[in-house]
Parts: structure tokens; C-alpha cells; sequence
């Protein structure tokens, strides 16, 4: 059961002290109290996990500080959605709005190699109206021989050069929670340039401490990609593991799965899964097409896959899509073959803007 406290209420408030003691009463209730962002101002919800059945859903609405109060089943209690429950699907960061209802596009570069890449990409950015992108500092490889990323030595100037072209929200895999500190440290030392939104890769979906370590943080949002060889069940309770610890503020994304039975692509799309996700929770739902495709294949019709499956998302209702380009995708240093260029990214946003009103209207059409 979830209580939604009145917003003046918190946990040192006397209405608070009611619940607690009423709940004393009643054994094996277990209380997490959670402090959320709200439209206007931080809202107090308190989970109540254990032997809910034994309390009325009734009387604990009767109580002074209650606002509101939802029976939750057992799946998905916080991030999910439950009967009766009006909690939000959306959150904003840093002045971009996140949100089961819209669209983001994170275009840009799966890993910073060089000033250079990072200043090209984030110009043509800014000149096709964006304030979102993707910069990949920390890459978990399959061979330890691989380029590992920059890390922490190139944050200062990715955060530069995005404060310097109006970039707000760059979506940033890590790998091990001290990256928190080193990206909230890089942020620091450029003033705040920008706003980081942490991504955990397909590879840390089920990597439960890194899961709390980054769910224990509220400043930053969270983007957690769907594991590749697991069930969505088993990546949506992942989510919920960052969610009990505090952070509600999580987008999950699809990436495709591991199986050669999407052979030619990289990853057997999943995007199916779009509307699947956006009614078991409430959370914003992004596609990652070139991690899905993982090449530049065309169709007859001269269109890229990579372009085929992201319309097929945006179609679907995706609330973000993250997607490779790279000013010069020979030189990359990871994903080179799946990156778009610079001359289609144009295009591309034309493509998805096109794309995203068809969506409007299909909503319109079935809208009662
Ligand atoms: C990435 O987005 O750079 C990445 C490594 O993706 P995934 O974790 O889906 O493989
Ligand atoms: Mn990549």
C-alpha cells in the first residue's frame, strides 16, 4: 500500500506520528518513507510493505496527513502502475520535461574520442534545435583489450563544449558507482554547464548494488537498458530496484535482445514491448535503434534500417530515442559501423518529427 501524504505533511509532522503509531498496532508492516518531487512542490509517500492485508485501504484514507492512498500488488510497487493510482508518469530534469506523453531525441556519440567529435556533433545539434544527446565516457567492452573510454579525464570538456552549444541533458553510461562523484565533481568544476542523466548499460542491468548505489541518488536521473538475455519481467523489477532506494526518476530502454534469430541485426528488436512497458509502469519509455541494429544496412526502398526501426518505435509511442552519429564514423573509436553522419541527421529528425504527429493522430483516433 502506498500512502501519498497532503503536501505540507512530512515525516516529522504530528499527522505522520498518527500513521506511525496506528501502524505500530498492526504487526509485520514495514514503513519506507520516500520524498518525491511533485508539479509545485516535494511530496512525502510513504510505502508500506509486509502484512498489508490486514489494514483497510478505507481507513488509512481517513487519516489527517493521507492525501490519498493506493493498494499496490505485489509487482512493480513503486515504478508500477497500480489501481486508483494517480501518481505521475513524468518528471522534469534540469528543463526538459520527461514523460509518457512526449519525445526526446539523445542523438550523439557512443564514445568520446576527441574534442573535436564532441564540438561537431554538438553544433549540428544545436543547429537542428536540440538540447539532448548521448556521450559515452565510460564503455564496458567484451575484450579487456579494447578501448575502455576516457573516463573521467574527458568529462570537463564534454560538459564545456554542451554548456557552450545549450546542450541541457547528456545521457552517460557508468560502470561503477564512484563515477557518480567523478561526473557530479566535472559538473561542478564547469559551473554546471549542463545535466548528466546516468545510463546502465544492458551488461549492469542485474547488477543490484550498482542498482542501489545509483538509485540512493536523487540529482540525477536514470536510464537502464533493458537486459539482453533476460526477461522484460526481470529487467522491470531492475528498475524497481533503483526506484525503492529513492530515485523515481528512471526511463527504461529497450535495446534489442541477444539471439542470432534477429540475424542480419546486431539484436533482435524488441520494440514491440513499447506499449507493454507504458501500461505495466509509469515510466517513459526510450529506444535505442543502433544498439538493436548495429549497422548501416538499407532497404530497397533506400531508407537505413537504423532509420526503419526508430520510425517503428516513434510510431509505437517511444518517449526517447538514443541513437549513434559521429562526424567522421571511420575514426570512431567504438560502434564506427552503426553510427549515422552528420549529412543524415537532418533527415533524421525530420523522419521521427514526421513520424511522432502520425502517432498524435493514432492517439486521436482511439481517444474516446
Ligand atoms: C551504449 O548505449 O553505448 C551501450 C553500450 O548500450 P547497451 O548497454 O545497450 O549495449
Ligand atoms: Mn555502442
Amino acid at each position: 500500500m502506498i500512502l501519498i501524504l497532503k503536501p505540507n505533511i512530512d515525516a516529522e509532522s504530528r499527522e505522520f506520528q498518527l500513521i506511525a503509531e496506528h501502524l505500530k498496532k498492526t504487526p509485520n508492516i514495514e514503513m519506507r518513507v520516500h520524498r518525491v518531487q511533485g508539479a509545485e512542490q516535494i511530496l512525502t509517500e510513504v510505502y508500506l510493505i509486509g502484512n498489508t492485508a490486514a489494514l483497510s485501504l478505507e481507513e488509512m484514507k481517513g487519516f489527517p496527513g493521507v492525501e490519498h492512498a493506493v493498494r499496490v500488488s505485489e509487482e512493480y510497487r513503486v515504478l508500477g502502475r497500480h489501481k486508483d493510482d494517480n501518481r505521475p508518469n513524468h518528471f522534469s530534469y534540469n528543463g526538459v520535461e520527461f514523460s509518457q506523453d512526449n519525445l526526446n531525441v539523445f542523438a550523439g556519440l557512443c564514445a568520446v574520442d576527441s574534442p573535436k567529435s564532441v564540438e561537431e556533433m554538438m553544433r549540428a545539434l544545436q543547429a537542428n534545435g536540440q538540447v539532448c544527446t548521448r556521450m559515452g565516457a565510460y564503455k564496458p567492452r567484451t575484450s579487456p583489450y579494447s578501448f575502455q573510454g576516457y573516463g573521467a579525464q574527458c568529462l570537463p570538456y564534454v560538459f564545456e563544449l554542451a554548456g557552450k552549444y545549450g546542450i541541457k541533458v547528456i545521457a552517460m553510461e557508468i560502470t561503477h558507482e564512484s563515477h557518480i562523484d567523478e561526473v557530479r565533481e566535472a559538473l561542478r568544476q564547469t559551473g554546471n554547464a549542463t545535466g548528466v542523466m546516468l545510463q546502465i548499460g544492458t551488461r549492469n542491468t542485474q547488477n543490484f548494488e550498482l542498482l542501489k548505489n545509483v538509485g540512493r541518488q536523487q540529482e540525477f536521473p536514470v536510464l537502464l537498458k533493458r537486459g539482453f538475455g533476460i526477461t522484460l519481467d526481470e529487467s522491470l523489477h531492475a528498475a524497481e530496484y533503483l526506484a525503492s532506494e529513492g530515485n523515481q526518476k528512471v526511463i527504461f530502454a529497450l535495446r534489442g535482445m541477444k539471439t542470432n534469430i534477429g540475424d542480419p541485426h546486431r539484436n533482435m528488436v524488441d520494440f514491440a514491448h513499447i506499449p507493454v512497458v507504458k501500461r505495466l509502469t509509469r515510466m517513459p519509455v526510450c529506444c535505442d535503434p543502433s544498439h538493436s541494429v548495429g549497422g548501416r544496412g538499407r532497404s530497397s526502398d533506400n531508407i537505413l534500417d537504423i532509420m526503419h526501426i526508430t520510425a517503428q518505435a516513434v510510431i509505437a509511442g517511444a518517449n526517447m530515442i538514443l541513437v549513434d552519429f559521429h562526424p567522421d564514423p571511420g575514426i570512431a573509436l567504438v560502434d564506427g559501423p552503426q553510427a549515422l553522419r552528420m549529412s543524415e541527421l537532418a533527415k533524421f529528425f525530420e523522419d521521427v518529427q514526421m513520424v511522432r504527429e502520425v502517432y498524435e493522430k493514432r492517439v486521436k483516433l482511439y481517444a474516446e
